[in-house]
């Protein structure tokens, strides 16, 4: 068993600047497309609330556990469950039973994405300019 890394959110804190999917999207894309970032802000209320919501990194991930190649897989390092490119079928099933829908296929790279904690260094947590998004455990996993 190993402690559990995920991305806090406080929402109350988020002013909806979107740096977050800035930060996201250049890691995994090169260039700006909040579109395909892996983490959401909604805005609400004429623009006075912003949502972000980012993947929970689940103790009992339904993504893991419906993916049929188990594609899915903790890594004991950071506590993130990352997606294996090699293995993924793209059947997108992992989207699908997501909760809050953060994981899932990408248009373009035709392959399931989601956050995987930046190696334990979140590129969204460092952008964020507010404290709306912070790196904590809590919990605990099995990595079995
Ligand atoms: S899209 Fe890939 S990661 Fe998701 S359930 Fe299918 S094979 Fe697994
Ligand atoms: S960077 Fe922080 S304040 Fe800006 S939208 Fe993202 S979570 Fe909200």
């Amino acid at each position: 068993m190993a402690e559990k890394y995920f991305i806090k959110t406080n929402f109350d804190l988020c002013t909806g600047c979107c740096l977050c999917q800035l930060a996201c999207s250049m890691r995994l894309l090169g260039g700006y497309n909040p579109h395909r970032a892996l983490l959401r802000i909604e805005h609400a209320g004429e623009n006075l609330y912003h949502f972000p919501t980012v993947c929970n990194q689940c103790a009992n991930p339904y993504c893991a556990n419906v993916c049929p190649v188990q594609a899915i897989r903790r890594d004991p390092a950071t506590g993130a469950m990352v997606v294996d490119h090699e293995q993924c079928v793209a059947c997108n099933l992992c989207h699908r039973y997501c909760p809050i829908g953060v994981v899932g296929v990408d248009v373009e790279l035709k392959k399931s994405v989601k956050c995987d904690l930046c190696d334990g260094a979140p590129r969204c947590v460092a952008a964020c300019p507010t404290g709306a998004l912070e790196l904590a455990v809590g919990g605990e996993v099995n990595h079995g």
